[in-house]
């Protein structure tokens, strides 16, 4: 088990960092026994990730899991990287899940069973502290053989397949979070520790927070300018070169045209295909305002953000492209 990695999640950001992880994991050491192990729920991101990765890689071991259970029973470290809350329990928590994987390893306090669940997926901070809580748990009360961290990302699907995402790691032990750390690195080019578990997925909630808020303010500003004649281009180097600059007016600028003549092509130029979903984007609002509302933080323009990114959520010609598609939306009411 000490050589086995295991990867649960293959969809667009997973199945880029497992090719990271396992591109890296490979070419770092000729091992005969180093194997990687994966699973998704739908068989035919499993068929494509090995189909590639084998003919990268051929000879080495890389196998398929029929559970997330089977992917525990194997693997020392697992990364798991689903769509939100109600995946990751059933990855963890279901009859064939993780924590079931690991109770059929029995005695936690053979060094050979120890494991360490890294999970990636941006969700609920309450629901991933419960369910490390039970991972951590396993098989006895004592804390140490079994552990489980949140490491969700920031880099999109860009930074993804570039090897370059940020991790924000929320870990208890700062032992387990060095230990994530090494693997983590392989797929990004920062991991940084942001405390107890859970804490990691704060930080990314309320990133995700300021980002979704900045897409709306650069849309409107574009629009604004846009529409009274301005170029597009001339008004982009203008915020980016005074004080309304931001990530979403500098490399995701949502105007088509923004950024000609710059070494930026965001999806706004392909009709906002790829990138990070709307859909997405209104999730990560609704988890921000709901860890907000818990602790009685107002968020006032939060609140206007997340209505808007829900209805782009819920309407079938916006919900799977990049959340800069606020900007087309807006941009309608004009009869642009
Ligand atoms: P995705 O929907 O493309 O991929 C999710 C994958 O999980 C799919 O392949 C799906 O089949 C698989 N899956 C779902 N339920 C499963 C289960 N029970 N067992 C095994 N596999 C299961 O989503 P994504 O864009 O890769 O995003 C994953 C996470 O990363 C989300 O939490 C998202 O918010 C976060 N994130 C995404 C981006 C981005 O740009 N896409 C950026 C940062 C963070």
């Amino acid at each position: 088990r000490a050589k086995t990695i295991g990867f649960i999640g293959l969809g667009a950001m997973g199945r880029e960092m497992a090719t990271n992880l396992l591109s890296k994991t490979f070419q770092a050491s000729n091992d005969a026994e180093l194997t990687f192990v994966v699973h998704d729920t739908v068989d035919q991101s499993t068929t494509r990730f090995l189909t590639a990765s084998t003919s990268l890689f051929p000879g080495r071991h890389i196998l398929p899991a029929s559970s997330p259970a089977g992917v525990a029973s194997l693997a020392s470290t697992v990364i798991t990287m689903v769509p939100s809350s109600p995946q990751v329990k059933e990855v963890y928590m279901s009859e064939s899940g993780i924590l079931e994987g690991l109770k059929s390893l029995g005695n936690p306090s053979d060094p050979s069973n120890s494991t360490l669940c890294i999970d990636c997926t941006t969700l609920d901070p309450l629901v991933a502290v419960q369910v490390a809580d039970q991972i951590k748990r396993a098989v006895t009360s004592d804390v140490g053989a079994f552990d489980m961290v949140d490491a969700p990302v920031s880099g999109g699907t860009v930074g993804a397949r570039a090897g370059t995402l940020s991790f924000m790691v929320g870990s208890d032990l700062h032992q387990s979070f060095t230990q994530a750390e090494h693997t983590l690195l392989k797929m990004g080019s920062r991991a940084i520790h942001c405390g107890k578990n859970g804490n990691g997925l704060i930080a990314k909630i309320a990133n995700n927070l300021l980002l979704g808020i900045s897409m709306l303010a650069t849309s409107e500003a574009m629009l604004l300018g846009t529409v009274h004649g301005l170029s597009p281009q001339i008004l982009a180097h203008i915020i980016n070169t005074s004080t309304g600059k931001c990530w979403s007016s500098e490399v995701n600028n949502p105007c088509p045209g923004a950024l000609h003549g710059t070494d930026k092509s965001p999806p706004a130029e392909r009709d906002y295909e790829g990138g990070f979903a709307a859909k997405l984007q209104a999730k990560d609002l609704g988890l921000a305002l709901s860890a907000a509302q818990q602790k009685g933080v107002p968020t006032p323009l939060g609140m206007l953000a997340t209505n808007i990114y829900k209805a782009l959520g819920e309407n079938p010609d916006f919900m799977n492209r990049d959340f800069s598609v606020a900007f087309k939306a807006l941009s309608s009411a004009v009869g642009k």
